[in-house]
């Protein structure tokens, strides 16, 4: 028999593919120019030419058993130690190659970390708003999920209720930043205030409360801003990235878990991430993917079109009334919807052909998101639908 804990899961599908599939339905009707589609987060630009060119390379020279072969374990050898280079060249901390587990893309590095960290029923306290797979994550590894409640000024941390949040029971905190759905990024304060509210709590609880750090968005920073790494201000830190954004490669599954090499028990992590990959089912990532991503570690697609796009939507969106924090960087912003119902909002936003995700689905309700990955000309054009939305909708 099919266990009940996943026939629910089926009654609460995804919200955003599931808006996604009522877009690409509307677009085999209508044609998908006409569909306003801001609901997915899957890069609209390419990889850069550099990893093509690596691919090709390799699949040309390396020896096919070996570019096929099995990875070991924990990742290739030569893969890990570019990656802790490059990484300690960028952020001054010093990793080894025996500190990175290759993962198949953020959400492998995720199911890792928490596994590595966290006894079942533990909990792992998420700040509002968050990525929604945070919950089939948490609670696939049998964890519980806490949440803050968000800041909406800022969407910064509430760091009382964060404080409060912690608990003998808390295990993991598990962070987003540059931050889906939001696009903020953590400022340099609010970081430093939540590591001493962290090394208070695990001195009260008599155990040491692990980050857990996503960053898929770290090179997606707007106005030249630079990202403050969150391992630099906690020791014991993991953290998860992906290359899925970045270099645009969502279908390779492609990331890594870095381990700070001050967190306790720093040596048995990455050792225990294999231990943990074969109960999971997963295997390290493709030989030839690892190979290539480890000669473009510091380089990115063409992210400018975001910033653009983002500049764009924030202006129109401040002349239609709305509130809105600017986004950092990311490719989301998260604006305040124009009726408290955000599920009733979007719903209504879908006659005129605008898919927007409804802010309940990331712990925020009253809240949207739009994903704003996708050309600069359909952006434009899904301003005269917006308008008429709001005019026709809210008499604003
Ligand atoms: N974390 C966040 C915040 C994300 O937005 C995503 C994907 O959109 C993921 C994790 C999963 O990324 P990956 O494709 O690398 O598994």
């Amino acid at each position: 028999m099919i266990p009940q804990q996943y026939l629910d899961m089926l009654g609460a599908k995804s919200v955003i593919r599931t808006l996604s599939e009522w877009a690409a339905a509307r677009g085999a009707e209508i044609g998908y120019d006409n569909v306003f589609d801001y609901s997915l987060g899957n890069p609209s630009v390419p990889c850069p030419p550099q990893f093509t060119e690596t691919m090709i390379h390799l699949l040309r020279t390396a020896r096919p058993v070996e570019l096929h072969g099995y990875s070991p374990s924990l990742g290739i050898a030569s893969v890990r130690a570019a990656v802790a280079e490059s990484l300690n060249r960028r952020f001054g901390m010093n990793y080894g190659p025996e500190h990175i587990f290759m993962a198949s893309g953020a959400a492998g590095a995720i199911a890792h970390a928490l596994r590595c960290v966290a006894n079942p029923g533990e909990e792992v306290v998420v700040m509002a708003p968050f990525f929604p797979e945070y919950k089939p994550y948490i609670e696939g590894a049998g964890l519980k999920l806490h949440i803050v409640p968000p800041r909406v000024e800022d969407f910064q941390v509430d760091l009382a209720a964060f404080e409060a949040a912690l608990g003998p029971q808390t295990a993991a905190v598990l962070i987003n930043t540059p931050n889906n759905p939001s696009g903020a990024a953590y400022s340099s304060e609010t970081l430093t205030s939540m590591a001493d509210i962290l090394k208070r709590a695990s001195a009260k609880y008599g155990r040491h409360i692990f980050l857990i750090s996503d960053e898929p968005y770290r090179e997606i920073l707007f106005g030249g801003r630079q990202i403050n790494y969150p391992a630099k201000f906690y020791d014991d830190t993991l953290t998860c990235y992906s290359f899925s954004k970045s270099l645009s490669l969502p279908g390779e599954r492609i990331g890594y878990v870095a381990v700070n090499p001050a967190a306790e028990q720093a040596d048995k992590m990455v050792p225990v991430c294999g231990q943990i990959s074969r109960g999971t089912g997963h295997n390290c990532p493709p030989s030839i993917i690892q190979l290539a991503v480890a000669q473009c570690l510091e380089l990115t697609s063409d992210l400018s079109v975001y910033e653009k796009n983002m500049e764009l939507i924030y202006a129109e969106l401040k002349r239609l009334g709305f509130t809105v924090v600017k986004p950092d960087g990311t490719f989301y912003i998260f604006p305040k919807a124009l009726e408290e119902d955000s599920n009733a909002f979007c719903q209504k936003a879908t006659r005129y052909d605008l898919v927007l995700v409804p802010g309940d689905t990331f712990g925020c309700p009253g809240y949207f998101r739009m994903a704003y990955c996708i050309d600069t000309d359909k952006v434009r054009r899904s301003f005269a639908a917006l308008e008429r939305f709001v005019h026709e909708e809210y008499r604003r």
